[in-house]
């Protein structure tokens, strides 16, 4: 009897839900851990509390001296809360979070001791990171790399330690981690955007850029999770047989949470409050065990930081109800895989948000104009939005017939369809007062304020409006929220400069009116995105067909959807916007086509080990008691032997077929491995393992999952399929 797969069985049908005890209200738990303005005001001199929110609005710079007070002050606030260690905490490009503790603690002779925690060490730290994937720009001998101080992302406690979110950069000011351009990034769209605004309202002087994401994910006990090798080591199983029950009864979704999972929730949410992470709603999700978890929506760079947070704090608090964390895309074949919707709009410091219909014409036409502007931003930049998204594991997702198609394209909704359509026949040139008062009328002033219940849902779209904000579906599970953010962002900005350049120069060199001047562009953007624009059914093979007559690129594979990150056109926008310069693309080029190939190497490796080690070995076993059987039948019907031996017979020759259909894959596969890897360029060494590699998975599970279906269930070694999705 495979003994690890029933232990762990057993263990998981013991189990209890873990006692949350809930006595404070989540309100008053809220931001605890976080020095906020309210702790800030409690411990900061006002010089240096004005300071840091001078730093937060206009981005000024915190001087030394000043640097000082804040850290005295986070310091006394942090030890009167039992914190002993301080990190800078950083998103290098590894796809996690990144801390390294040290102590308040510093001797000062005499054998005497103290709490320290200097302006400069909260300012600057050089980690010693050079392990972290850097694509060539620091090596490791000739600089450093160093965490600077995020002010506009608070300080927290997590534990017993001060949390301080930083950028990681190099000693040459190249960005090391996903921080750094997103904050450059939301820079330029502040600019833009605020300028464009003040087309509409002279009083807004700061554009916002706001994120709500939505994270989905499966919850695995940790000791089903721990019986499969391929679930520990790549967060995926690589092989195992449909379930007879699946996710098509679709009794999962929205159902009632199991206890053990809504303990861990409520320990979760308990935990965010805490953080200050305003998460607000929970669900099942589509495929059994999985769920998903929703915060309120915030500034982008706070939400992205909340949101690698929070998966942090997910596995952490995961442990104590045992169980595992899969933000795989795709953890199970068959099963609806994870996504991380990214909800994007624009706010102003006036309280408007500028992608949601307002009440009067006037209102309205600004939201056109940051809608439309968006629309063509995406239709401009489709190529590298589908880059942003791009890795191994998402590409499980798209392209796979499921979740949003490797096609990127916009759904706006009939009711915005049809003011488009009406905003395409303006006049070219000035517009009459008949025209101006008619489109008031029946067109801009048609456009209902609360659009949200209106608008018709698309699951299927990969970036979707949704009343008053778009929402970027595509995005992975896995991934931090930071590099569609940093693109989404800086494309928009682009957009919203030249739309500003346009609009000027109609109305200096044109003479025309603002509002006729901005009706013109806008006519003309709707006329050149529309290709972009798509209604229907995203997942159907007929939208492949129509996507590629429309010319939109459907890059399904990584390396593929990645070469867009580095094209002339890329690299010339990121630099001319001051987001990332040529060596920050390339950089970041190579080490994403280096983390796609090493994880299909580690899935290749784990592969070939079950199959080897765990599959065949297994199937020997049941294929010996077979020829035992046959053995006995034999002895004991002589003559008619073959009779009452068929079934058997052709079970063993079944095993026999699929045991050297899987040695000789995984031996073809290991040949291709050792041919990638020796290839120097790391763009071709990718397309090796998507094309030379990657193809054997499928043949070698073929006969692994049909081996599953073959053999005892008793001496079946891998927890199976039904197991790790129903059993809780
Ligand atoms: P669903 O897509 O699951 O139906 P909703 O569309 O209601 O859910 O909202 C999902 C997310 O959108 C939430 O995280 C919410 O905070 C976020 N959201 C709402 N308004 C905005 C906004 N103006 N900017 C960014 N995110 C927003
Ligand atoms: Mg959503």
């Amino acid at each position: 009897m495979s003994t690890l797969r029933f232990q762990a069985l057993k263990e998981t049908l013991n189990r209890k839900p873990v006692q949350i005890d809930e006595t404070l209200r989540r309100s008053e738990l809220f931001g605890k851990n976080v020095f906020n303005e309210t702790v800030m005001r409690q411990f900061l001199t006002k010089e240096a509390y004005q300071s840091v929110v001078d730093a937060n609005i206009k981005g000024t710079k915190i001087s030394r001296v000043i640097a000082d007070h804040i850290s005295t002050g986070m310091k006394e606030w942090a030890i009167s809360k039992g914190v002993t260690h301080y990190t800078h905490w950083f998103q290098p490009l590894t796809g996690s979070t990144a801390e390294k503790h040290d102590a308040f603690f510093e001797t000062i002779g005499d054998g005497l001791a103290i709490e320290k925690f200097a302006g400069s060490q909260l300012v600057q730290q050089e980690p010693d990171a050079s392990s972290f994937p850097n694509g060539g720009i620091r090596n490791t001998f000739e600089a450093r790399g160093y965490t600077a101080w995020d002010p506009t992302s608070p300080a927290f406690i997590y534990g017993t330690t001060l949390c301080i979110p930083t950028v990681f950069v190099s000693y040459t000011g190249e960005a090391l981690d996903y921080k750094t351009p997103l904050l450059r990034a939301l820079q330029t769209i502040d600019q833009a955007a605020t300028d464009v605004a003040k087309y509409f309202d002279k009083n807004v002087t700061k554009v916002t850029a706001t994120l709500g994401w939505e994270q989905e994910y499966f919850l695995i006990d940790s000791a089903l999770a721990a019986s499969r090798p391929d679930l520990q080591l790549s967060g995926r199983t690589l092989l195992g047989h449909s379930p007879a029950k699946g996710q098509q009864l679709d009794d999962h979704y929205f159902g009632s949470i199991p206890s053990r999972v809504l303990s861990f929730m409520r320990d979760l949410e308990i935990e965010s409050m805490l953080l200050g992470i305003p998460v607000k709603t929970r669900h099942n999700e589509v495929a059994p065990n999985q769920f998903e978890l929703a915060p309120i929506f915030e500034e982008a760079n706070l939400a992205v930081d909340h949101n690698s947070l929070l998966m942090d704090v997910m596995d952490k608090v995961a442990e104590r109800h045992n169980f595992k964390v899969l933000f795989h895309e795709k953890p199970f074949k068959g099963i609806n895989g994870s996504g991380k919707h990214n909800n994007w709009s624009l706010s102003t410091d006036t309280g408007v948000n500028l992608l949601g219909p307002g009440s009067t014409p006037m209102k309205n036409l600004q939201f056109l104009t940051f809608f439309i502007n968006t629309i063509k931003a995406v239709h401009d930049n489709e190529e590298l939005l589908r880059a942003t998204i791009a890795s191994a594991s998402n590409d499980h997702r798209l392209g796979a017939n499921e979740a949003p198609p490797a096609i990127i394209s916009a759904f706006i909704g009939s009711q915005l369809t049809a003011v488009l359509d009406e905003l395409e026949k303006v006049t070219d040139g000035k517009l009459s007062p008949q025209e101006k008062t008619d489109l008031k009328l029946n067109v801009v002033g048609k456009i209902p304020e609360i659009l949200l219940d209106n608008t018709d849902r698309n699951r299927t779209s990969p970036f979707a409006f949704t009343g008053n904000k778009f929402e970027f579906r595509a995005v992975g599970s896995t991934a931090n929220c930071a590099s569609p953010m940093t693109v989404l962002n800086t494309i928009v900005a682009k957009q919203l400069i030249e739309f500003k350049k346009s609009v000027d120069s109609l109305v200096k060199d044109k003479k025309m009116k603002k509002d006729d001047a901005i009706f013109n562009v806008l006519r003309e953007y709707i006329k050149k995105s529309k290709k972009i624009r798509f209604e229907g059914d995203g997942y159907g093979d007929a939208w492949q067909e129509e996507a590629a007559k429309r010319g939109l690129s459907n890059n399904k594979t990584t390396p593929l959807a990645l070469q867009a990150q580095v094209s002339k056109k890329a690299i010339a926008l990121f630099e001319e916007m001051g987001v990332m310069n040529k060596r920050e693309l390339v950089a970041r080029h190579e080490i994403e086509l280096e983390d796609y190939s090493m994880r299909i190497q580690i899935e290749g490796r784990i592969l070939g080990d079950i199959a080897r080690n765990h599959v065949i070995p297994t199937a020997i076993r049941y294929q010996n008691i077979l020829i035992e059987n046959v053995r006995g039948l034999k002895e004991i019907f002589e003559s008619d032997f073959e009779k009452h031996s068929k079934e058997q017979l052709s079970i063993i020759k079944e095993i026999s077929n699929h045991i050297e259909n899987i040695n000789a894959d995984v031996t073809d596969m290991i040949e291709q491995r050792k041919r990638a890897n020796v290839i120097e360029d790391a763009e071709k060494r990718a397309f090796a393992y998507c094309d030379d590699v990657k193809p054997f998975f499928e043949k070698i599970r073929y006969h692994c999952d049909k081996l599953e279906l073959l053999v005892d269930d008793e001496l079946w070694p891998l927890t199976k399929y039904r197991e790790l999705l129903f059993t809780r």
